[in-house]
């Protein structure tokens, strides 16, 4: 696997004789990686000729400091990782690389609503920055096909529209969340839980698990089995609940109709980590 840290040598790389025809996959990741990361550079070694990861925290989408200082880093396990799973390039830019000019360098774009629910509540300036740098990241790459997890839900469909709007070349491909086996969605974040939060974790996935099959008997208003959930959650006194909310998979707006698809989302807290998960409920 080669390793770029700059934009210029990564460019002349995909630009070569040998790969400007190739179809590149592009995996954007914060490091940390996992079995989910994996299954999205799998994907995209099955369905492109080169496959280019990039592992970068970016300093832009977090609105906790702290949050930003205690992600973890695990570079070696990445590099061995990335090299077993056959990736082809890693781009691993510093932050200056990504930001020469500082961080207000490009412009922002509205994504209404779908930008201001949910995560955008909870984490604002969240979405500004994670578009940001995935624009940035894609003008850069140039990927025929871009792969994400549908673990961050919300993140897709705004990177979805991001990908309109700019009329930027490229087809996102959502992939499944990957979990452990209780159910827990992996999260790079997971390594922080200490084994009482570890343990406690599980009722995320429980919980949307019990609501998508309560949303399948039909016998309840959508509203009252949101409710269900949220004091399911609440009643752990080691989660602190952020969010638990079922809406419309492809606006996230509130439910009308039963008919509609949707999508089952949480935010809590556990011992202090933060912990994001969904469900598809149709
Ligand atoms: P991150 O490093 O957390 O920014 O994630 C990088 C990419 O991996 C994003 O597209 C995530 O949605 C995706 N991802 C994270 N966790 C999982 C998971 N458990 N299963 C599938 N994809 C995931």
């Amino acid at each position: 696997m080669l390793i770029f840290k700059q934009v210029k040598g990564l460019q002349k790389h995909l630009q070569s004789a040998d790969n400007k025809l190739k179809t590149i996959g592009f995996v954007p990741t914060m490091g940390a990686l996992h079995k989910g990361h994996l299954s999205l550079i799998k994907q995209s070694k099955n369905e492109c000729k080169l496959t280019i990861c990039s592992i970068f925290v970016n300093p832009t989408q977090f609105n906790d400091k702290s949050d930003f200082d205690k992600y973890p880093n695990t570079i070696a396990n990445d590099l061995e990782m990335l090299n077993d799973s056959g990736c082809d390039v890693l781009f691993l830019p510093s932050v200056k690389e990504m930001y020469p000019n500082g961080f207000t360098d490009t412009t922002k774009i509205s994504f209404g609503f779908m930008a201001e629910t949910l995560e955008g509540e909870h984490r604002p300036g969240h979405f500004n920055g994670m578009a940001q740098i995935v624009e940035k990241l894609l003008r850069i790459v140039k990927p025929n096909k871009l792969y994400m997890g549908q673990k961050d839900y919300q993140q897709q469909l705004i990177v979805r529209q991001l990908i309109k709007k700019r009329k930027l070349n490229t087809q996102l491909v959502t992939a499944a969340t990957i979990r452990e086996k209780d159910g827990l969605a992996m999260s790079s974040r997971n390594v922080r839980l200490d084994k009482k939060a570890r343990k406690v974790a599980v009722e995320i996935s429980k919980t949307l698990k019990k609501v998508k099959s309560e949303v399948k008997r039909q016998k309840t208003e959508i509203e009252s089995i949101a409710e269900t959930g949220r004091k399911r959650l609440k009643s752990f006194k080691e989660i602190d609940l952020e969010y638990f909310e079922i809406r419309n998979a492809e606006t996230l707006k509130s439910v009308v109709s039963k008919r509609e698809k949707m999508v089952a989302l949480v935010a809590a807290k556990i011992g202090g980590v933060r912990l994001i998960d969904n469900m598809l409920l149709s």
